[in-house]
């Protein structure tokens, strides 16, 4: 089973990471941002960037025609709902979306916002993983990490209202 490293440095061993974290066998380091009954949307903080999530459907599935249409719906409506979140509350622009079929885990979407000091890494798929790694590398700094958090915490309370 492929050994996973969490954002507090404890390892666990788990057979799908997402089925841990949308079951609540792994609780996000920053909490649940909202739940359906068909998805789970968390913020990975080992990437703190600010506004950034992860929404993942709480099947073991890969692949979006996999989707049921009910599960269809939740994601589109879940999709927005989090995007007006993210505009409202973190006056956030513009995001990326990412999402892989092949990955090793199950469904589940990025949605990265996009902030000024992102485009000198590019302004598509290409500046992506970049974006990422400087965040992991630079900004995991105290000041950035409680911003982040208070985010995630000011997105939780807009999206569960
Ligand atoms: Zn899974």
């Amino acid at each position: 089973m492929p050994k996973v490293t969490l954002a507090n440095g404890k390892t666990v061993e788990v057979e799908c990471l997402s089925c841990a974290l949308t079951s609540g066998l792994i609780t996000p380091d920053g909490g649940v941002v909202i739940e359906t009954d068909y998805f789970h949307a968390h913020q990975d903080v080992a990437y703190p960037i600010k506004g950034l999530i992860i929404l993942a459907s709480k099947r073991h599935i890969k692949c979006f025609d996999e989707l049921t249409d009910e599960e269809q719906a939740d994601y589109i409506t879940l999709l927005v709902k989090i995007r007006k979140a993210q505009r409202k509350i973190l006056g956030i622009e513009y995001v990326y979306y990412f999402y892989n079929e092949d990955t090793t885990h199950h469904f589940h979407t990025w949605m990265v916002p996009r902030y000024e000091w992102m485009y000198e890494f590019g302004r598509s798929v290409e500046s992506l993983r970049p974006v990422l790694l400087y965040s992991r590398n630079h900004l995991n700094n105290d000041a950035n990490m409680q911003e982040v958090r208070s985010a995630i915490k000011k997105l939780a309370e807009e999206l569960n209202r």
